[in-house]
């Protein structure tokens, strides 16, 4: 798919956390692009150029937006100044980029789907599932295991649970690394948390922070993990 650049507006920007939020971004022209891919987002600030890369996370079937989930890095370069923007400001975005991807006519092809992210790593993974999902000749078994560090904060909570009723050959299982007193659910690192996974028998995307997918990938070649089914994208 060719690289492009193309440009667009905030469309509808909604806080998910309160330092999370989810920007829809209208383009101009239409964007080609492969579930779990990224683009690099460009605005300008007060004259100041940025330009930083963030996973899709939003349909490939929809072609003429793009959804990003985006952290708020406090002492960080862009995302403050990211963070100032307004419904209808002008952006643009170069895409699609990156190998991360679901592997759709691969030989290697694994009876069952693992999807691995903590925070906003859901993003592509997110992109992915709705890919799976929309997709009625593949019945693959799916596990979500998503790590956030607050169970106040569960990005996309209520749109998982709902796939998950939808969807039988979907598991959701929601890992929170500082539960409240009322949190019921599974505790700590995703990589403390990898019994969910059949590693035999499933192809592996992994998304996140640099060392939770590095913990994430060790683990689970240890644990016999075919290396080659292993997919995965650093938010470095
Ligand atoms: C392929 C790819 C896809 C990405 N997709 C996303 C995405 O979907 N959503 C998203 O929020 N970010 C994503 N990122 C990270 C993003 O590109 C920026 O690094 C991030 O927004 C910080 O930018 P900044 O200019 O504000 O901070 P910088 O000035 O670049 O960084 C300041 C400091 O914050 C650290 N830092 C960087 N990112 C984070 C983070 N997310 N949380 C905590 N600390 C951080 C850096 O290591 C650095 O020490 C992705 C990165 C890559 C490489």
């Amino acid at each position: 798919m060719a690289l492009k650049t193309i440009s667009g507006k905030f469309a509808k920007i909604e806080n998910q956390t309160e330092k999370t939020k989810l920007f829809t971004i209208e383009l101009d022209e239409e964007l080609e692009f492969e579930s779990g891919q990224f683009v690099n987002l460009m605005f300008e600030h007060e004259g100041e150029k940025h330009r930083k890369p963030y996973s899709i996370a939003s349909s490939k079937v929809n072609k003429d937006i793009v959804e990003l989930t985006i952290n708020l890095v406090e002492d960080g370069r862009s995302t403050p100044k990211l963070f100032l923007k307004q419904v209808g400001d002008e952006c643009s975005i170069m895409g699609p980029l990156g190998l991360f991807k679901l592997q759709q006519d691969n030989e290697l092809k694994k009876e069952k789907i693992t999807l691995i992210g903590t925070g906003t790593g859901i993003a592509p993974l997110r992109s992915i599932l709705f890919e799976l999902l929309s997709n009625s000749k593949d019945e693959r078994e799916i596990v979500l295991l998503f790590g956030n560090r607050f169970d106040n904060e569960i990005l996309f909570e209520k749109e998982l649970k709902d796939l998950e009723e939808s969807y039988p050959q979907l598991r959701l299982v929601t890992v929170v690394s500082r539960p409240s007193e009322t949190w019921e659910g599974r505790v700590g690192y995703v990589q403390d948390n990898l019994d969910v996974i059949d590693y035999l028998n499933s192809e592996i995307y992994i998304c996140g922070r640099p060392e939770m997918v590095t913990a994430v990938s060790d683990k689970a070649i240890l644990n016999g993990a075919d290396v080659d089914s292993i997919y995965s994208e650093k938010y470095v």
